[in-house]
């Protein structure tokens, strides 16, 4: 195969851990999708996790004919530096386990670790949405919700790993009614933001305010075709979308803010979120584009490989 003929092409793998499926696909240093491939998120737990993810790699380079490429696995939560150990997964199998030392230890090779919205910002800012700005904020809204920040094409991490940590803080500029019924979000704290404006946040907003048990898409579809409960959870859903980026504003100023995960895909988010979010930063007005990902659901697993430098 020409992975054989080519040795000296710069290929990398990238790893997508998500809550059902597990995206790997090899990249090579000019940024081309050589192999991809996408199994099943294993129901059984961590060390099942670990062998799905050394067997996909492992199908990845019988694909281009290499062994031994560098690896980057981007993960929910974040990765405690004093320890190597995740922390604040979603897929709460992962946490406390030292999943980058595991996965190296069985591939026998250095692995780079990062949380999966920093891997969909630098995949964006490097050549997505973001390309050609200095400043990019990504941000994941999907069955969970994450940000990442990167400065001049490098990820922000942070002295405690913390960058970006979005989706856990607080929603800001609450209502009455949103300060007296707060969302206990997964995490053990109160009103995160991934407790509001995650899918099964919108869904669980959409039963409180009477209606059915929905998925988001759900929800979407059912305003667009005018239904007037859904309609309302979409806009407030919204204003409080448009409320946690005007944090962001007023904290990093971004040149772009990009849009992952599957909430990502609503359109209304790109009309409206701008016309709702200079009521809350400190500034008359503001410019910030606000863009879905460019590459889409593959946003993640392209920033994954993108750990390791590309020969850009
Ligand atoms: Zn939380």
């Amino acid at each position: 195969m020409s992975g054989a003929s080519n040795p000296d092409r710069g290929l990398r793998i990238g790893v997508d851990l998500g809550g059902t499926k597990i995206a790997g696909i090899v990249l090579d240093g000019d940024a081309a999708v050589c192999a991809e491939r996408r199994i099943d998120t294993p129901n059984g737990g961590y060390r099942e996790t670990v062998e799905a993810i050394v067997d996909l790699v492992h199908a990845l380079e019988q694909d281009v004919d290499q062994a031994g490429l560098p690896l980057g696995v981007g993960t929910p939560g974040s990765v405690l530096a004093s320890t190597g150990r995740l922390r604040n997964a979603n897929s709460q199998c992962l946490n406390g386990k030292p999943l980058g030392a595991d996965l190296a230890s069985a591939l026998s090779r250095d692995v780079r670790l990062a949380n999966d919205a920093d891997c969909l910002a630098l995949s964006e800012a490097r050549d997505g949405a973001g390309a050609g700005h200095s400043n990019v904020f990504g941000v994941i809204l999907g069955t969970g919700v994450g940000g990442g920040v990167v400065i001049d094409r490098q990820l922000i991490t942070g002295r405690n790993g913390l960058a970006g940590e979005w989706g856990h803080t607080c929603l800001p500029w609450q209502t009455s009614a949103e300060a007296r019924q707060p969302p206990r979000c997964w995490c053990g704290l109160d009103s995160c933001l991934e407790a509001w404006l995650s899918g099964p946040g919108m869904t669980a907003d959409h039963v409180r305010r009477g209606g059915y048990n929905l998925p988001a898409h759900e929800i979407v579809q059912r305003a667009e075709a005018g239904e007037r409960l859904a309609g309302a959870t979409l806009k407030v859903w919204l204003q409080r979308v448009a409320r946690s980026m005007a944090m962001v504003v007023n904290i990093v100023d971004p040149d772009v803010i990009v849009v992952g995960g599957g909430l990502s895909q609503i359109r209304w988010l790109y009309s409206e979120v701008p016309k709702i979010w200079a009521q809350h930063v400190f500034a008359e007005s503001i410019d910030t584009p606000l863009l879905p990902a460019a590459h889409g659901d593959a946003s993640g697993v392209r920033g994954a490989a993108r750990l390791w430098p590309l020969s850009e």
